[in-house]
Formats: structure tokens, C-alpha cells, sequence
């Protein structure tokens, strides 16, 4: 069988990978947005340079998040009749991000595109490939087909295909599968992205067959989550006491709208009900967390243990005294007129769109406010720029001098950091993995990564260029 790297080759976002058997079966994992460096994104995301998609015949999902997930409308745009195979929570939670992205791509065609004499603004040089709009994402959700984790299901004859969880975001799954080729079974792992241990609301990843060979992300590679011993919940606990109580300010919390607002909402709801926080207002100010907070409502089995119990004990995850979720966009501009001390989560977690911009454009030379990073920001990202602490931020044209506080922490990261990937990958016997191909990283961590491989023994690991294509 042949495998090509179609996406986060030397790079995070934009996964997706083909995998084309003996027999002329052609199947994709995953089918991704690339989210670094416009210019660069811009020129992956021409979707399908390498592969013809009407003769696709599957793509698996290992999870919903739009760097694995956001081109599959795409892929039906461009002539794709199959199936996209993946967990039920999965399924869910990528029909809302998909149909999300939709309407982003329709408020960005306005800006490119003069519909009614259907061609190019003047003066606007950026494309509108790839934009696909609600009807064509709906239309691609419609084609999903759920599957059980742990449970072995036949693809077709001689290859067979496994999700198991792997924690990082409700329904996510490492994918192994196995094809008989001429009488040799050959067995395949996708990693998607890895968990944590001890993550909150998720389990542990879920421990792995040995396989042939082996794709493993490494977002973290090469790098430790500081603050692994605090416990999440104190960290944020730390930063509203300081700036909520010591002095009247405002936290302001960029989060992605699945997984992470849920896990944020889950600790303050637990420093909540320990009396460890004063009664200040949270505003949940996304209309995607709304809906993906709903999804994780939905499926308390996928939870951990912990949570569970709180879930019995308390009723509610998501939801406590002074927590607002707020709707509609005229309440969301209302938040500027509130002037108590309070916590504001918000979207895109990456801060490139969505009402978390105009929460970032008011407060930015507020010396009172606090913008807490939480989550991973691509390069070139407007969230990069705060994190690198840039004096002066430029949005829409304009530039803000940044005055307010920039608080930084990797404590409520969903990937497995540095230690977490190496015990990955040990699961698997140096002997026996014949290749290990390493993805989704930062190219300098991908060597430190590959170098400490070596040295306990495994060999055959490759870092794939885009476009690259092997032999299994
Ligand atoms: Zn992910």
C-alpha cells in the first residue's frame, strides 16, 4: 500500500493523509483546514492538488476540530460521494463547527466577492476557493456514518478499521486499521491528535495494539506543559482573584468553543460549588460553545470518572449561579457597558474571527483587563501575537497599542505534551514498528522528538514533506 502526506507535513494544522491499497481501495484520514501562515495556508488549502476526489472511496475522522476536519465539505464540492466514518460524538460536534465555518466563509466571500456582477472586489487579491458556504456543509455532515469506539468495523473486504479514544476532545480517536494484502496483514495507527492523562471532564487515552506503522502527532514535541504538578482549576482560580478581586478588572479568556470552553466552565462550576470563587458574572460569549457545550451534555458516558461523580452529585457541568450564556450578538456588544469585575470566554480560540475581536479591540489598552491565553496559537494568528508579546497589534487595518495584561499558560492544552508523546509512542516495540512517521509539529521540536526516538531504539521514522508519498 502507498501513503502521501497531504497536509500538517512540517507543520501543525491542514492533517490530512491518503492511504491507497494494493487493491485500488483509496481511503483519506482526515481532511483539514490549514490554519498557519496565510500565504502558505492559503496554497495547501487549494484543496486536492494530489488526489481526485470522486475516486475516494472513505474518509475517517479521528475528531471534530477544523484543522482535521474543515475541508471535508470541500471534498464533496469537488465531486466526493462516499462516507465519512467517525464517532457519534464526533459526528456531532463537526456538524456544528463545520456549519460554523460555513458561515464564517460566507462573511469572508462578502469581503472578497462582488456577488451580484460575481467577480473580485477591486483591490482585493485573496481568493475565494475553499469557501464553502452552509448548504455544502450540511449537505457533507448528512453523509457521516457513526461508529462505536473499540469495536472493529470491516471498511471492506480485508480491511478493517478501529476507533479508540484517545481523550483531547469529545468522541476523539487514535485509528487503527488493518488490511490484508495478499494474505499479510498490515496494520496502520493515525494518532489524530493524542490526550492527556488526568485531563479534565476527559479519560486517559486509551492504550494501543501493537501496529506496522505508526503516524503520531507532535504538537507538543520537545516541550513540557509548565505547571504539569498545579492543578488546572488553581491556576485559573489564581488569575480572577488577581484581577477580579485584588483589583475591578476583567478576565477575558479566548477559548476554542468545543472542548476547551467546556473544560474552563467545568472548573470554575467545581471552584464554584467549593466557595473558592466570589460571586462575579461568567459570560460564555459564543453561540458555537452554546451548542457544543449541549453535545457535551449529551454524552456523560464519554466523561471521566471525576466528572461523573460531580455530575451526579451537582446536576449541572456547564452551568452555575452567575454564568450567562450570552446569545445574541446586540447582548454580546452590551458586555462593553457591564463595568463589574468579570470573566468573559469567547471565540475563535485563535482570536482570527468571531466576537472574541471586539472584546480584544475594547479591552486592549485596558490596564484593568486580563487576556488569558488557554490554547494552542498557529503562527501568523492574531492569538500568536499577543502570546509573543507584540507591543502593538494590528486588526482590521487599525493598530492598538497593547496596555492590558497578557497571561500566557498551556495548563488546559488538550495535547499530550513531550513526556505523554514519548510514552505513546513506547507502547509500541522498536522491533516491530517498521516505520514511524512523525506530523502536526513545529519542524525543530519534530527533531528533538526523532532524536530522543533513536535513542531508545526506534528507527525508521521519517519526517514526510507535504506532497511526500511512501511504500508501507
Ligand atoms: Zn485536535
Amino acid at each position: 500500500m502507498k501513503l502521501t502526506f497531504l497536509g500538517a507535513s512540517r507543520q501543525v494544522t491542514g492533517s490530512m493523509y491518503l492511504l491507497e491499497l494494493e487493491s485500488g481501495y483509496k481511503i483519506i484520514v482526515d481532511c483539514g483546514v490549514s490554519m498557519e501562515r496565510q500565504e502558505r495556508g492559503q496554497k495547501i488549502n487549494k484543496p486536492f492538488s494530489f488526489i481526485e476526489p470522486k475516486e475516494i472511496n472513505v474518509v475517517l475522522l479521528t475528531h471534530a476540530h477544523i484543522d482535521h476536519s474543515g475541508n471535508i465539505p470541500n471534498l464533496y464540492g469537488y465531486g466526493y460521494e462516499g462516507q465519512v466514518v467517525c464517532t457519534t460524538a464526533t459526528y456531532h460536534l463537526a456538524k456544528l463547527l463545520l456549519h460554523d465555518s460555513a458561515i464564517l466563509n460566507e462573511k469572508k466571500r462578502k469581503r472578497i466577492y462582488d456577488i451580484k456582477n460575481k467577480e473580485p472586489l477591486k483591490g482585493v487579491r485573496l481568493s475565494t476557493e475553499g469557501l464553502y458556504g452552509t448548504r455544502l456543509a450540511d449537505e457533507a455532515t448528512g453523509h457521516f456514518f457513526n461508529v462505536a469506539f473499540n469495536q472493529p468495523f470491516k471498511l471492506t473486504e480485508g480491511v478493517s478499521v478501529t476507533f479508540y479514544p484517545t481523550g483531547h476532545l469529545l468522541g476523539a480517536a487514535n485509528i487503527v486499521i488493518s488490511v490484508n494484502e495478499d494474505g499479510q496483514i498490515k496494520t496502520i495507527l493515525f494518532s489524530g491528535d493524542v490526550g492527556r492523562k488526568n485531563y479534565p471532564l476527559l479519560p486517559d487515552p486509551y492504550p494501543l495494539p501493537q501496529v506496522d506503522f505508526m503516524l503520531c502527532e507532535t504538537t507538543y514535541a520537545g516541550r513540557y506543559h509548565k505547571n504539569d504538578k498545579v492543578p488546572p482549576e488553581d491556576i485559573i482560580e489564581d488569575v480572577i482573584k488577581r484581577t477580579c478581586v485584588d483589583i475591578p478588572g476583567r478576565v477575558i479568556i479566548p477559548a476554542f468553543s468545543a472542548g476547551r470552553t467546556q473544560t474552563i466552565l467545568y472548573l470554575i462550576n467545581k471552584l464554584s460549588s467549593e466557595g473558592r470563587l466570589p460571586p462575579i458574572k461568567v459570560f460564555v460569549d459564543s453561540p458555537l460553545a452554546i451548542e457544543s457545550t449541549k453535545t457535551y451534555q449529551k454524552f456523560p458516558k464519554l466523561l471521566n470518572k471525576e466528572a461523573r461523580e460531580f455530575l451526579d452529585e451537582n446536576e449541572e457541568l456547564f452551568d452555575f449561579d452567575n454564568l450567562v450564556y450570552v446569545k445574541d450578538a446586540k447582548q454580546s456588544r452590551q458586555l462593553d457597558n457591564y463595568h463589574e469585575p468579570c470573566v468573559i470566554i469567547s471565540a475563535a480560540g485563535m482570536m482570527e474571527g468571531g466576537r472574541i475581536q471586539q472584546h480584544i479591540r475594547n479591552n486592549i489598552s485596558n490596564s484593568y483587563c486580563t487576556i488569558f491565553i488557554v490554547g494552542y496559537n498557529a503562527e501568523g494568528t492574531l492569538g500568536r501575537q499577543l502570546m509573543d508579546k507584540s507591543p502593538v497589534i494590528t486588526m482590521n487595518g487599525k493598530s492598538f497599542p497593547v496596555e492590558c495584561n497578557i497571561e500566557v499558560t498551556d495548563a488546559f492544552s488538550g495535547h499530550a505534551g513531550h513526556g505523554e508523546l514519548m510514552e505513546f509512542v513506547c507502547q509500541q516495540d522498536p522491533g516491530k514498528l517498521k516505520k514511524l512517521f512523525l506530523i502536526h509539529g513545529e519542524e525543530p521540536n519534530m527533531l528533538v522528538f526523532k532524536t530522543e526516538l533513536e535513542e531508545k531504539g526506534f528507527s525508521g521514522i521519517e519526517i514526510p514533506y507535504f506532497g511526500e508519498t511512501f511504500l508501507l
